[in-house]
């Protein structure tokens, strides 16, 4: 195993990079703030915060990041090129401690076909571009792309001088998910042994979970030496994703028996466990992924037996069963009841334990909606103070609001509704007709707007249980090959509906003022 004074394991968080090239996912530049100061309150080591040079909007969110987000190191990602590492270093000039991260493709399959390049040639590029990141920061990260499809000699002659130009931790990413657990700590353990001067680097992980192996390869490779690993949010990443964070986590915190040398005095992780619950939340709610519920660690089910099914074995002694406790990943058996009676200082104090930072113009728009459900809901929970705060404390411009809905369903009939824009021209009314009551409101709101984004995907949830709950709606349109999510809250569906149609709308509108993309088709 490593050595002691390599003896604490890195989370290198990726949920804003490589999570954010999740087909269909797609987060504002403030949702992204959001989540890497969610991501340092979890403790994580390092957070990638972009690709600055793939997009303004990508080179802004990195540069926010970097200047807002203090606690863990803030990397940017870029290719072998120069104007990619200068266009990082730009970004990542406000950042305390920063991080770039450069990488080419090493295998002989992606230098032929994609770079059209020799692996001389490949080398020298790796070199140059160590060499100038290090010019504008001592952290430098170096990825050869496709690392476990590449051949073992070259993979070795390349670490080698990125190490000699500088390097300081060495990504051996498995970019298309093919390796298999013992495959890679085969490799880890190989190029430990043999690329001279990497016992003064850190070794890395980034594994993707084509064939499920993620969270296996990465925790193999830990287990050889590593001692970083790249991971993401509820495993969002390119195809099938890439290695889960709660899941890593969670793996090594309970067999800390596993990881860790026997009587290791530091804890090898500095993630604080409590907040994985709601750091998965958060990153769902704003890239429109639902959780599957028999997902592990933050799965709806993960506890369930806690709750639903009254095992004999877990109410005699929990351990019969439970290999972790809930109140671990900040699941807490005491839930917090709120209701109409509790007041303006109450409501306060619970957005505050929640952790949301709130101004007072948004504390008092976000507890007048709390008063309106709390009306119709007699009980409050935390999930729906957060999915009220979440619906109005809304960062992007409201080009359209929802000003009127009235949905007519009739036995026999086709459903039809009457739908009141409010914009900057005044309000325009449309009334349309369905298949469903949704169906006729978005005609609606459709014809009252003049735009017709294609809608590709649809979906609601009960924030909590109960005949009462409020319902979320999540909405994706496409617009010119982009994908833009809306969300809508209320304890009524169609209106939650209607809402999450109009909000992404308003954020289709408002990316569009910000952002062009550039196809860059190499990754990690
Ligand atoms: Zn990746």
């Amino acid at each position: 195993m490593a050595d002691t004074k390599n003896e604490k394991i890195i989370i290198f968080d990726t949920t804003l990079r490589d999570g954010e090239q999740s087909p269909g996912a797609s987060l504002s530049i403030d949702e992204k703030l959001e989540i890497a100061q969610q991501l340092a309150v979890l403790g994580v080591d390092v957070i990638e915060a972009g690709f600055p040079v793939s997009s303004p909007a990508q080179f802004e969110a990195t540069k926010l990041v970097a200047g807002q987000v203090t606690g863990p190191t803030i990397a940017g990602l870029a290719r072998a090129h120069d104007k990619d590492i200068e266009a990082a270093a730009k970004a990542l000039e406000p950042a305390k401690k920063k991080r770039i991260h450069t990488f080419i493709a090493t295998s002989p399959i992606h230098m032929k076909y994609k770079l059209k390049k020799s692996p001389d040639e490949v080398l020298k590029m790796a070199v140059a571009a160590v060499k100038l990141a290090k010019s504008f920061t001592d952290d430098v990260e170096f990825s050869p792309e496709d690392a476990c499809r590449s051949e073992m000699p070259f993979l070795i002659e390349v670490l080698t001088a990125a190490i000699e130009a500088g390097a300081t931790t060495l990504n051996i990413p498995d970019t298309v998910g093919y390796i298999l657990p013992y495959e890679y700590g085969r490799i880890i353990a190989q190029l430990k042994e043999k690329v001279p001067g990497i016992e003064n680097c850190i070794i890395s992980t980034h594994c993707h979970n084509d064939l499920g192996m993620a969270v296996a390869n990465s925790l193999a490779g830990v287990r050889n030496g590593a001692r970083q690993v790249e991971c993401a949010v509820n495993g969002l990443g390119e195809r099938a994703g890439n290695a889960a964070l709660e899941e890593i986590v969670m793996a090594i915190h309970t067999r800390t028996d596993f990881f860790s040398k026997p009587g290791a005095e530091s804890p090898i992780l500095n993630i604080n466990t409590k907040e994985i619950h709601r750091t998965s939340q958060l990153v769902s709610r704003l890239t429109g992924f639902v959780i599957q519920p028999n997902k592990a660690i933050v799965g709806a089910n993960a506890f369930a037996h806690e709750s639903g099914v009254h095992v004999d074995g877990v109410l005699k002694e929990k351990l019969t069963y439970e290999i972790m406790k809930p109140e671990t990943i900040g699941l807490s058996g005491s839930r917090m009841v709120l209701g109409r009676h509790t007041g303006r200082h109450g409501f306060t104090d619970r957005c505050k334990k929640l952790g949301y930072k709130l101004t007072k113009e948004e504390l008092e728009r976000t507890y007048q909606r709390f008063l309106q459900v709390a009306d119709k809901k007699k009980e409050v929970f935390d999930e729906d103070v957060a999915a009220i705060i979440d619906d109005e404390v809304r960062m992007v411009e409201h080009t359209f609001e929802l000003e009127y809905m009235r949905v007519l369903i009739e036995t026999g009939e086709s459903p039809s509704a009457i739908i009141k824009i409010k914009s900057k021209e005044g309000i325009k009314e449309a009334q349309a007709e369905g298949d469903g009551p949704v169906d006729a409101a978005y005609e609606a709101i459709r014809e009252s707007t003049g735009l017709s984004p294609k809608l590709e995907s649809y979906s609601i949830r009960a924030v909590t249980s109960g005949k009462e709950a409020l319902g979320e709606a999540t909405v994706k349109i496409k617009d010119n090959g982009r994908i833009f999510i809306g969300r809508g809250v209320s304890t009524d569906i169609i209106e939650a509906s209607a809402k999450a149609y109009v909000d992404a709308i308003n954020r289709m509108l408002s990316t569009k003022k910000q952002d062009t993309e550039t196809d860059i088709t190499d990754k990690v």
